[in-house]
């Protein structure tokens, strides 16, 4: 069964998972706030779609702490995004075969 979590430490970073509405999240599946330490996630998702919000999220929290969001992609959030999704649409399905039995 999967349940939703509430908290995740990102590079030793102790994050808070808050649900939230949506509408509130204007329009979004999902935010991440790197000053608050919070993650925010609509509570609309079914679990799948929580933990797929989740694991993309952290990409963007990943970006942020890293200081490459700053440096390299030079602050543009469609860049960010385009990153974003490289790795969890193209990279991380690559990654979960390596621990596919064979
Ligand atoms: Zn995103």
């Amino acid at each position: 069964m999967i349940t939703r979590r509430k908290s995740i430490k990102i590079a030793g970073v102790n994050f808070k998972i808050v649900q939230k509405k949506r509408v509130d999240l204007d329009g979004d599946w999902g935010e991440a706030d790197i000053d608050k330490r919070e993650i925010y996630i609509a509570r609309e998702t079914t679990d799948e779609e929580f933990n797929a919000t989740l694991k993309h999220e952290i990409l963007h929290c990943l970006l942020r702490m890293s200081g490459l969001f700053y440096s390299i992609l030079k602050e543009d959030y469609e860049a960010e995004e385009g990153m974003v999704r490289m790795v969890e649409n193209l990279y991380l399905p690559i990654i979960e075969q390596i621990d596919e039995k064979i």
